[in-house]
């Protein structure tokens, strides 16, 4: 299970009981990947 930070938007691994983000120390953590929109060029 991986948990994106909602405030840097780093990807966090193998978190432990208390969930924090350890880039940022945000607690503000989402389950998943995030939907993030990517820019595809397509003739
Ligand atoms: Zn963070």
């Amino acid at each position: 299970m991986s948990y994106i930070c909602t405030k840097c938007g780093r990807e966090t691994k193998n978190i432990e009981d208390f969930v924090r983000c350890p880039y940022c120390g945000s607690k503000i953590l989402i389950k998943g990947r995030p939907n993030i929109p990517r820019e595809i060029t397509t003739d």
